[in-house]
């Protein structure tokens, strides 16, 4: 990387603004039920500490829309972190750039955390205004980005700020821009990537950009039956999207000229409706009943791709092989996920479902770097530059 990290620069005594993704699910009560983002980022926070910095902490959380909502407060988040601190005290300001922001930074200790209120309660942090960057700026001498998962967006807290005071990764955006850069630009091969999901339409870019650079790719999920389609197969009421069997050809007739092998299904789990309870079995691509849907790759298939990726060095995933919120539907997804730990590959795993699924399957332990960015690890593997990480300082 050419980018400056934390480990490049002095941060003692100074005042420093880290831009987290606290972003974290909560229930109806206010308590976070899954605290994964917040203790992703200790390390860089403890090191802060541990350095004598001054650690004002910026983050997002949830839809508000720019307007101040009580249950989008960061303050739950404030308490765990504390928690996760042993204790240590962590200050909180009631908003992200105003009176009470200014005067508590302004009076911030090395060695002190603080917290500012969720940075979407104001409408300009997502427009990159630049009166809020500088605002925000004005809180800090250096800004330390670890906020991976909203880096492919130029929003005021991660792009426009970077214009008033310089900007180094974390250590989580480190480990973010480390596994998906390697696996991009310097992957050890056999290098396989499994994509799957709804819909092909939402990945063209990143089918599109690792058929540059893989030796396999293999197909799943409903975007499966688009391909299918393609082929001439009849695929029922499956999820197809009419308007993009063109697009399956030519990605088709790409992975040829690329010597790329593309996998497709050779058979797929049918449903006689979308439901938990569905009627379902497995058929060979060329029997799927008229009135039945593929919701899931069938035992053939998962033999096939768990064969294609034995021997892998570098797998690169998004997208689950199926329906995997019913039970039913799940099995393929899990096969993959059990073949791509066998496989003893450096694995990546990026995408929101795809994570989720994992986590329902309690696999997400056997793969070697689950990224913490949905949007920004697809736009990543599509090969864009990511606004966040582009501001970065340069080294
Ligand atoms: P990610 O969030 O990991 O990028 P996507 O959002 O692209 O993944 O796709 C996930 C969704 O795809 C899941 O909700 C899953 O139910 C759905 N899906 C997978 N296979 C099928 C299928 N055969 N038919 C319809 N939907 C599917
Ligand atoms: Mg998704």
């Amino acid at each position: 990387m050419n980018k400056k990290s934390l480990n490049n620069v002095w941060v003692s005594g100074k005042k420093v603004l880290v831009r987290v993704d606290y972003n974290v699910p909560m229930d109806k009560e206010g308590n976070i039920t899954d605290d994964t983002r917040i203790r992703a980022t200790i390390p860089t926070l403890e090191f802060l500490l541990s350095k004598n910095a001054a650690v004002i902490i910026a983050s997002h959380l949830g839809r508000p829309k720019g307007k101040v909502a009580p249950e989008f407060s960061l303050k739950p988040a404030a308490q765990r972190l504390s928690q996760l601190l042993f204790g240590r005290e962590v200050l909180f300001a009631n908003d992200s750039v105003g009176p009470e922001a200014n005067k508590m930074a302004a009076a911030l200790q090395p060695g002190q955390l603080l917290m500012l209120e969720n940075l979407r309660f104001n409408p300009k942090e997502e427009k990159n205004d630049p009166e809020f960057a500088k605002h925000l700026a004005g809180l800090a001498e250096i800004l330390v980005n670890d906020a991976f998962g909203v880096s492919h967006r130029a929003h005021a807290s991660v792009h426009g700020i970077t214009k008033y005071i310089p900007a180094v990764s974390g250590f989580l955006m480190d480990k973010e821009l480390m596994h998906l850069g390697q696996a991009v630009s310097d992957p050890v091969r056999p290098f396989v990537a499994i994509i799957g999901g709804a819909k092909v339409s939402d990945k063209i870019g990143v089918i599109e950009n690792l058929l540059n650079k893989v030796d396999t790719l293999i197909i799943g999920g409903g975007m499966a039956n688009t391909f299918l389609a393609a082929q001439g197969y009849q695929t029922g009421k499956s999820l197809v999207e009419e308007d993009k069997l063109p697009l399956a050809k030519e990605l088709m007739v790409a992975a040829k000229e690329k010597g790329v092998a593309l996998l497709l299904p050779e058979d797929v789990v049918v449903a006689d409706k979308f439901a938990a309870d569905a009627e379902f079995k497995a058929v060979p691509v060329a029997q799927i009943p008229a009135e039945w849907m593929a919701l899931d790759i069938g035992p053939a298939t998962v033999k096939n791709y768990a064969a294609a990726l034995q021997g892998a060095k570098t797998v690169v995933w998004n997208g689950p092989m199926g329906v995997f919120e019913f039970d039913a539907f799940a099995a393929g997804t899990e096969a993959v996920a059990q073949a791509v730990a066998a496989s003893g590959a450096q694995s990546i795993v990026g995408g929101g479902d795809s994570v989720a699924a994992l986590e329902k399957l309690k696999l997400a332990g056997k793969i070697s770097h689950i990224s913490t960015g949905g949007g920004a690890s697809l736009e990543f593997l599509e090969g864009k530059e990511l606004p966040g990480v582009a501001a970065l300082a340069d080294k």
